[in-house]
């Protein structure tokens, strides 16, 4: 009787991922398979210490013959992601057209021609940015923890995670990291053929601003003073460089909708609302 292949656990995989810095152990790309060490086929089993994450590229070369079983376990043992404490940039391939954010289902364009476009800002401070430049789009994002500090970086289509955060899977092109059990920081899908980038849930943070973006639901923005603001429109188009303005924004800047008395947080993760 031969045993069939069992799926690894899920909580397994996840050890795995924060063991190996949520990347390839060898080069640290966030692009990996799970790979057992020794071979499935030997072992028949998912022992946890015989798992580890490889890039495509890497996991080829293993096959082939071209990278060691001994090589791996050295990496394994001290993984790439782990001695900078960031992952690998992994290189986004969008085109020459700014790609369309879509945050809760609504679309964010920019104004035709546009060099630069920046969906919404936080006291200044945009936190994602779209520019074109020599026929290529760039994106940049900025997704940050509560004391500020950046665990999501998309530098002009770079992408850059923290390997200290809880969970990071770039699975097909969505991407998700948790900051804690059960608590999504953001889950973003790089539509490429689209030409979108869609926003499912996450939360954007800068100087005790939290806006919560909650999956399938309208956008709401957190301010006091006017109550709630539900953007009702499908395809928000400001017909400014700059959509919303949360905060405090330069006063001169082309700003399509300011909404400068925002609610903030007091820092302290006991202060951190509860996420869907
Ligand atoms: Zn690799």
């Amino acid at each position: 009787m031969t045993e069939s292949r069992r799926a690894i656990p899920e909580e397994l995989k996840r050890a795995i991922r924060q063991r190996c810095g949520f990347g390839c152990v060898i080069c640290g790309i966030p692009l990996v398979h799970i790979d057992h060490i020794e071979d499935y086929s030997v072992v028949l089993t998912h022992e946890e210490s015989n798992l580890t994450l490889l890039c495509p590229s890497h996991h080829q070369e293993k096959t082939n013959g071209l990278l060691s079983r001994e090589a791996v376990r050295a990496a394994n043992d001290d993984p790439w992601n782990l001695r900078t404490g960031v992952t690998t940039p992994y290189l986004l391939h969008y085109g020459e057209e700014s790609p369309t954010f879509v945050i809760s289902g609504q679309e964010f364009r920019a104004p035709a021609g546009a060099e630069y476009f920046v969906p919404f800002m936080i006291d200044g401070a945009a936190l994602i940015l779209v520019e074109r430049e020599a026929g290529q789009a760039l994106i940049s994002l900025r997704m940050n923890d509560v004391f500020d500090f950046p665990q999501l970086i998309i530098a002009r289509n770079e992408i850059l995670m923290s390997a200290a955060a809880y969970d990071v899977q770039l699975k097909g092109n969505t991407l998700t990291i948790r900051e804690a059990p059960g608590k999504i920081l953001v889950e973003l899908v790089f539509d490429v053929s689209a030409n979108k980038v869609r926003l499912e849930r996450g939360t954007f943070r800068l100087n005790g601003v939290q806006w919560v973006i909650a999956k399938d639901q309208p956008i709401v923005l957190p301010t006091q003073t006017i109550g709630s603001i539900s953007i009702g429109a499908a395809s928000v188009t400001f017909g400014t460089q700059i959509g919303l303005g949360l905060g405090i924004c330069p006063p001169d800047a082309s700003i399509g909708a300011r909404i400068p008395q925002i609610d903030r947080y007091t820092r302290g993760p006991a202060k951190l609302p509860k996420q869907k």
